[in-house]
């Protein structure tokens, strides 16, 4: 089915790269206009070159999603520049620290807290007044397998409350924000090809590791090849759409059923 989403302007955190930037690219082939929101200034020129040279719209902006200055520049700057906002793409996020509870400093927990979890409720925050403004609007959240429906990724607690973190608050928000017609749904992805896996800091988890092994890997759908961050922008283009217009407060599990086995 095609989706059309000519005339929205969308906001996507962390479309410099993996996941947000299939999003950004595949909304903007809807016919988006699409702003991408991160921190690599380089990343994020070559992701709006090549809407462009695609026939869409793009633009960007530099935040870091931890800062609510930055974030609140860079929404208004969006909204100054299309004159309104439609949806609103939570995405950046990081895997942070792996590591025994032990060993985990404060600074690597608060760290992975704060882009995941703070990152999107200062997102939405800042976002917020300009959908209501509209009388309409869509909020996606990316969350994860991790906290929602898988806990055997032993040291990834940080990332895992972050994630379980991210789920509340969209169920929350869809209750508040429905009087005012603003739709709020969470993607949970499995494994999807991304830079996010090389990124992860992994420290000492031998010692904390479940032996476990799948023999015909862990993603049933596939034999153990990982998602791909188009499958997940299809999704988030649908949840953006008229297509999904009753949906809100819902979970989307990405994994190809990896959550239902590990
Ligand atoms: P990625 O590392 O390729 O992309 C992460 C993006 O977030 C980058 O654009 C990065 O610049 C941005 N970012 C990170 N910290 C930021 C900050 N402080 N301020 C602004 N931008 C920041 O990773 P990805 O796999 O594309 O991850 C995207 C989202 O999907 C994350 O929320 C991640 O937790 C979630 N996710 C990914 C997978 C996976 O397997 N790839 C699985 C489940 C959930």
């Amino acid at each position: 089915m095609k989706i059309d989403l000519t005339g929205q302007v969308i906001l996507v955190t962390g479309g410099s790269s993996g996941i947000g930037k299939g999003i950004a690219i595949h909304a903007a082939k809807c016919g988006a206009s699409i702003c991408v929101v991160s921190r690599d200034e380089e990343d994020m020129r070559a992701v709006v070159k090549s809407i462009e040279a695609d026939g869409g719209t793009a633009s960007w902006e530099h935040a870091d999603v931890t800062n609510s200055e930055q974030v609140h520049e860079a929404v208004e700057k969006t909204v100054a520049r299309y004159g309104r906002l439609d949806g609103v793409v939570a995405n950046a996020g990081t895997n942070g620290t792996w590591a025994p509870i032990d060993e985990m400093t404060p600074e690597q927990w608060r760290k992975t807290i704060d882009v995941n979890l703070t990152g999107t409720y200062l997102t939405v925050h800042h976002s917020v007044p300009h959908l209501r403004r509209q009388g309409r609007g869509s909020i996606v959240i990316m969350s994860s397998i991790n906290g929602t429906r898988t806990f055997s990724n032993e040291g990834a607690s940080a990332y895992a409350s972050s994630k379980a973190g991210q789920f509340a608050l969209a169920q929350m928000l869809a209750l508040e924000l429905a009087p005012s017609k603003i739709r709020v749904n969470v993607i949970c992805p499995g494994a999807i090809q991304s830079e996010i896996h090389e990124k992860t800091n992994r420290e000492n988890l031998e010692k904390i590791e479940t032996p476990i092994e799948y023999p015909e890997g862990d993603i049933p759908l596939t034999g153990g090849e990982f998602g791909t961050p188009k499958q997940v922008a299809e999704l988030t283009a649908f949840l953006m759409s008229d297509l999904s217009s009753h949906i809100t407060g819902t979970p989307v599990w990405i994994d190809g059923g990896q959550s239902l086995i590990v």
